[in-house]
């Protein structure tokens, strides 16, 4: 499927109208599909898995700032740590450890994200609040100087349901706004609208600009 060069105009116009950062989802699309999308201006591309990650990377400008967005083992890090520009889903204290160590070989700061449960379903990755400021408090003592930790991540439910969704995005917002941080990164393809409504200001969009993915 061809990369949908309106759409992410459309799409781009209506983000920069509400000053929200477009991360283009690209796992399992090509090198030459992120290439295009790239000569049209698109700097942010997030990725699922490390390796696919890491071959992209070398054969693509430099210049783009490459997002984590996949479920990130803490053994797998330092094969992102000299590049990567934000991990969006930081989920256990140990993972944000190996980043902050990775971070300090690499001698370069690494921003993270703390990834927020706020599905219903089970299988969905993240913290609960408790767990949420625990990190916090953990950051704060441990004085991990080379790890930033600059804004919160979330995926809502899959559901056809936009009140649940939009209380899940509300609920994260909420959450959001007891801390002095900078990113709220939460919306996708099929909900990113009601994302924003509700204060999101990064969005991750793969398969509206992208094409469906084959899997
Ligand atoms: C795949 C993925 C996206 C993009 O999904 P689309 O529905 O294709 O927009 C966004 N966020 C995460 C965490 C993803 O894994």
């Amino acid at each position: 499927m061809p990369v949908n060069k309106e759409r992410y105009q459309e799409i781009v116009k209506e983000l920069n109208s509400t000053n929200t950062k477009l991360v283009a989802v690209s796992k399992t699309k090509s090198v030459e599909d992120i290439k295009e999308l790239y000569d049209l201006g698109q700097r942010d591309f997030g990725e699922n898995y490390v390796q696919e990650l890491t071959e992209k990377a070398e054969h693509l400008p430099k210049d783009i700032r490459w997002h984590f967005i996949g479920h990130l083992q803490s053994n797998k890090v330092k094969f992102i740590a000299p590049f990567v520009n934000l991990i969006h889903v930081v989920d256990s204290l140990k993972l944000l450890k190996e980043i902050n160590k990775q971070a300090v070989k690499n001698n370069r700061v690494i921003d993270c994200l703390l990834q927020i449960h706020i599905a219903k379903e089970e299988t969905k990755f993240g913290l609960d609040e408790k767990e949420l400021n625990e990190i916090m408090n953990q950051f704060e003592n441990l004085k991990m100087n080379n790890a930033g930790l600059t804004g919160m991540m979330g995926m809502a439910s899959f559901t056809e349901n936009r009140e649940v969704v939009r209380n899940e995005f509300r609920y994260l917002k909420a959450l959001f706004d007891k801390h002095e941080l900078r990113t709220l990164s939460m919306g996708m393809s099929s909900d990113y609208k009601i994302a924003i409504e509700e204060g999101s200001n990064m969005v991750r969009i793969g398969s509206l600009i992208f094409g469906e993915r084959a899997n």
